[in-house]
């Protein structure tokens, strides 16, 4: 289960909303599974289906989560027309099988919805998110 604060999950959908039709994406971070910090990405494929985070971008926030001691906890990235579920290509570019995977679906324009995933080489599994204050 990930935990994640209003707050976060808020800034998570609107930016998803902001490059719509593009897809967005992000790093979470945090301690023990709690999310504490969200990092927005350049998605450089500029592709309403598929994402790939700006590498200068990765390094830049990588730096800043050793710095402050914080874990990676989930890769975000947004489903401008699909489902919230891990595509054929999400699957093959499960660059950190270790971390979630959070998909946000614009699919429904007026309900948002956000699922967790473990991309396993095997299987894919469905990880919960609780909603903290
Ligand atoms: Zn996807």
């Amino acid at each position: 289960m990930i935990r994640i604060p209003k707050f976060i999950y808020e800034k998570m959908v609107d930016h998803a909303k902001k490059e719509w039709p593009l897809e967005c994406c992000g790093i979470l971070s945090g301690r023990e599974k709690t999310v504490e910090k969200a990092y927005e990405l350049t998605n450089e494929e500029r592709s309403s289906v598929r994402y790939s985070m700006s590498p200068r971008e990765q390094v830049r926030v990588f730096e800043e989560m050793e710095k402050e001691s914080i874990d990676m906890i989930a890769v975000y990235h947004s489903h401008p027309h699909t489902i919230p579920f891990p595509s054929e290509t999400d699957v093959k570019l499960a660059f950190y099988p270790e971390v979630a995977s959070i998909i946000i679906s614009l699919k429904e324009e007026q309900n948002p919805m956000v699922k967790a995933f473990q991309i396993g080489k095997e299987a894919i599994y469905l990880e919960e998110i609780e909603m903290i204050d």
